[in-house]
């Protein structure tokens, strides 16, 4: 959830009681005791960005490709980061879709680079649909620029569950998961390091091959950003078959595969910063209490977070 008004305000009340009697009388002071003294719970926010993850592979023989999973509302800062990047020189823009749900694909109107005629944007998915729902939601009266507009070079490329491609020297691997509509993860693969995307999935605990395949998919993953909109008791009761998973089943998968380090992604929108940190710390405790020797590091994914693999 963004931060609201009264959220800014109740933070900075406990930040002004927390620095009482320290003697900030300048930027440099408060600067230091914000980052060296302040409760993290108050100098840092999740954020309110619906899905967008870049990878940016190590040693990568072409410096003028991106990688990005999804085009969610984070795109358009996406994009400014690629402008600011590449300062003028063209770029080809690698975007890989895990469905064109909204919160999926509404950040490309917004997406600067869309709007240059030096960039080539290739949009992968497995959907049939994937061209067509990137041009409804700019078609009237949803948008005031149209798809046609765009001057990039725009390509819809498909890819198949199941099928690596080697796409600007990284290996590419979708595959298949419960959703609405279906959803499609993606295993990446590049410098001897490997990333999963996996959201908007749900996982049926009790379904041995869906739970193998999934294991094969995550199998020493350095890191899996995985879908944890909801607690194990909402993701198998009232929310059973909403198409999302839970943070238990997240640390149970990647133990099984032995997956390095998991971020538990796609927040529940309802959850504040308090309910998402305290997630966290459950989700921490869980893997610790269930740790067979193999020791995952998990974070919560907040908008900005960077993980060096
Ligand atoms: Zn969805
Ligand atoms: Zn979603």
């Amino acid at each position: 959830m963004a931060l609201t008004w009264r959220d800014v305000r109740d933070r900075v009340v406990r930040a002004l009681v927390q620095a009482n009697g320290h003697a900030l009388d300048t930027e440099e002071k408060a600067y230091a005791f914000a980052e060296q003294h302040l409760d993290p719970a108050l100098t840092h926010t999740f954020g309110g960005h619906s899905a967008c993850v870049e990878l940016e592979p190590r040693g990568s023989a072409d410096a003028d490709q991106f990688f990005v999973c999804d085009m969610g509302s984070g795109a358009r800062a996406f994009g400014e980061h690629v402008m600011a990047r590449q300062a003028g020189r063209p770029a080809t823009v690698n975007v890989f879709m895990s469905h064109v749900h909204w919160d999926h694909i509404m950040g490309f109107p917004f997406f600067h680079p869309a709007y240059q005629p030096e960039y080539r944007i290739c949009i992968y998915g497995c959907h049939d649909s994937l061209e067509h729902a990137f041009r409804l939601q700019q078609a009237p009266p949803c948008f005031p620029v149209a798809f046609s507009q765009l001057t990039a070079r725009i390509e819809f490329l498909h890819l198949a569950p199941g099928e690596t491609r080697e796409i600007g020297g990284v290996r590419v691997t979708p595959q298949k998961q419960l959703h609405s509509g279906d959803s499609y993860g993606y295993r990446f693969e590049s410098g001897g390091k490997s990333f999963v995307y996996t959201t908007d999935s749900e996982h049926k605990l009790d379904n041995r091959d869906d739970t193998q395949s999934f294991v094969g998919f995550f199998r020493d993953a350095d890191l899996v950003v995985f879908d944890a909109m909801y607690s194990l008791a909402d993701a198998v009761s009232v929310k059973a078959d909403w198409g999302h998973s839970s943070n238990v089943v997240g640390v149970e998968l990647c133990q099984l595969a032995r997956a390095k380090r998991l971020a538990l992604y796609h927040h529940e929108p309802a959850n504040d910063d308090q309910a998402i940190a305290r997630i966290l710390h459950e989700t921490q405790r869980l893997e610790e209490l269930t740790r067979n020797g193999h020791r995952i590091e998990i974070v919560a994914a907040y908008d900005g977070l960077e993980i060096d693999l």
